[in-house]
């Protein structure tokens, strides 16, 4: 088959854009190396919706930033998709502080963000938020806060509903346009694919893949982040994020976040690496975390974490100063039909959407300009339709569920009260996913305290006896996450 656009990569970007082309009537295949949507930095990031304050004026980051921040409401209803505005607090203690905060504040009512105010004194922060940091402090009250995992399922599953594939397990490994022509191949473990567009949406590494494209492959830094999560016990102390002055930078130390699901996510720090996917916690970043997050949030505890991880900003850099650069999001029609969407980094979860209007808008013009007009998919349906989660739900609604469906009786995970009928839901969702982080995200099971001793066996069981899966085809992320390698005792 030949599809008429191929993206590479599900994240965020990748899953916002594929949506937005199911606007179209189009044969869309989205291919992911791994094997779920969200596994790389959109999963690994504090899921704030950025009011767009911090970024250069004028800049693609501020314009999309600020766009993707006022259009969110609507954005949540239709996906059905966990959003608090909760506003932010940016707190100060010193002069400079108050310089740098000040510098933000004017930035960001030129970048078109309402409503920044200052609170001079303690006693205004506290009537806010008593357990925030900080002497006085910048409130901005369109920020919030998301499930970057969740928003991504959304955009993914919406955009399946729509009409567009996603094959996981199908890394990109090299891309041909035979004679300069009008076709794509895309070589990748799971077969060759022919399309008309690709769009290049792979994160950490779309610098490489702007390569294979015949675009530079930019120059980028990574700027690696580490996390605390708090238990859900913590995360009554704390209602609206909570971010230090910025530096001379602009960069933001150490935060306290609350997320759209009443844990509080404590980071990220900022170092430099080098491993495109080098993911793994570090003893002593973990123990500086904690003591400059405690300065932003008095309730900071050993006792409250749960689980740790961390995530990279790989930001498009100049080679020779070092500077900071904007995302690039580029379609040079001597490069074949291509959209080059590189360092997409923070706040990429924010300018998803916006972005990926603009990268099918590329589209659109050039399809326009060839006298190919593309024709409106007639049977888009921008609304995702879940059910709530059995957690959420009042006492009627349950008995009501329950009655209607008896699977909803079964708490299979007891941390985060996730019923037998929302596991099952999840193992048969729209993507194919079957991985146990799968079934995490989808779900919040293994989610909780016990971070899946309860419930991890039963739902694997669930998982077996659902698709006819053995044990040893079942993975935790990854294709190399093997849990099962054979029997302990022989035949059972
Ligand atoms: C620590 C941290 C904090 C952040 N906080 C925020 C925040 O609060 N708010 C906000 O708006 N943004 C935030 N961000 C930014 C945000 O997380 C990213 O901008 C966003 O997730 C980027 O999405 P993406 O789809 O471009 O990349 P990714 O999520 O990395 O997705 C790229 C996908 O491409 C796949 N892929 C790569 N190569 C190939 C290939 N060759 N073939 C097939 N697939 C491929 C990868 O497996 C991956 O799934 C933060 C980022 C970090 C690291």
């Amino acid at each position: 088959m030949i599809y008429d656009a191929a993206v590479i990569g599900a994240g965020v970007v990748g899953c916002a854009v594929a949506r937005e082309l199911s606007r179209w009537d189009l044969k869309i295949l989205v291919l992911e190396k791994e094997l779920d949507v969200a596994t790389g930095n959109s999963s690994r990031n504090t899921g704030m919706l950025h009011a767009g304050f911090t970024y250069k004026n004028g800049s693609l980051k501020a314009e999309c930033a600020v766009e993707g921040n006022q259009e969110f409401d609507l954005v949540a209803a239709e996906l059905s998709v966990p959003f608090k505005r909760t506003g932010k607090l940016v707190v100060g203690f010193t002069d400079h502080d108050r310089e740098n905060i000040l510098k933000f504040r004017e930035n960001g009512e030129r970048n078109g963000v309402k409503g920044i105010r200052m609170l001079e004194t303690r006693e205004e922060i506290e009537a806010i938020e008593p357990y925030a940091g900080g002497n006085f402090a910048m409130y901005v009250p369109s920020s919030g806060i998301l499930d970057p995992m969740q928003y991504t399922i959304a955009l993914a599953e919406n955009a399946a509903e729509n009409g567009a594939s996603f094959l996981f397990g199908a890394g990109v490994a090299s891309i041909d346009r035979p004679g300069d022509g009008d076709l794509w191949i895309l070589h990748t473990e799971k077969g060759d694919f022919s399309s008309r567009w690709v769009i290049n949406c792979a994160g950490a590494f779309s610098p490489m893949v702007s390569a294979m494209l015949g675009y530079p492959e930019y120059y980028q830094k990574g700027f690696k982040g580490e996390y605390y999560v708090l238990d859900k016990k913590a995360g009554k102390y704390l209602s609206i994020p909570v971010y230090p002055a910025p530096n001379d930078k602009g960069g933001f130390a150490t935060h306290a976040t609350p997320t759209v699901d009443g844990n509080i996510l404590v980071g990220p720090d900022s170092y430099l690496t080098e491993g495109r996917e080098d993911y793994a916690n570090r003893r002593d970043r973990l123990d500086s975390l904690f003591k400059e997050g405690s300065i932003m949030f008095h309730q900071m505890k050993r006792d409250y974490f749960i689980r740790n991880f961390a995530g990279i900003r790989w930001k498009n850099c100049d080679e020779k100063t070092g500077e900071v650069l904007d995302f690039i999001l580029e379609a040079d029609p001597e490069k074949g039909r291509s959209v080059n969407l590189v360092g997409i980094e923070s706040p990429g979860v924010t300018c998803a959407l916006p972005l990926a209007r603009r990268a099918v808008q590329k589209i659109l013009d050039r399809q326009e300009k060839e006298g190919k007009p593309l024709s409106p998919n007639a049977s888009f349906d921008p609304c995702r339709k879940v059910p709530r989660r059995f957690s959420e739900m009042t006492m009627e609604e349950r008995k009501k569920a329950i009655s209607e469906n008896p699977d909803y009786g079964q708490i299979v995970c007891r941390c985060e009260n996730v019923s037998r009928a929302e596991i099952l839901r999840a193992i048969h969702n729209p993507l194919g996913v079957h991985t146990l982080t799968g079934i995490k995200n989808r779900t919040r099971s293994m989610m909780g305290r016990c971070n899946g001793g309860y419930c991890q066996t039963r739902i694997t069981k669930m998982l077996e006896e659902e698709l006819g899966l053995a044990p040893e085809d079942i993975r935790y992320q990854r294709e190399n996450g093997v849990i099962f390698t054979g029997k302990v005792r022989g035949e059972a």
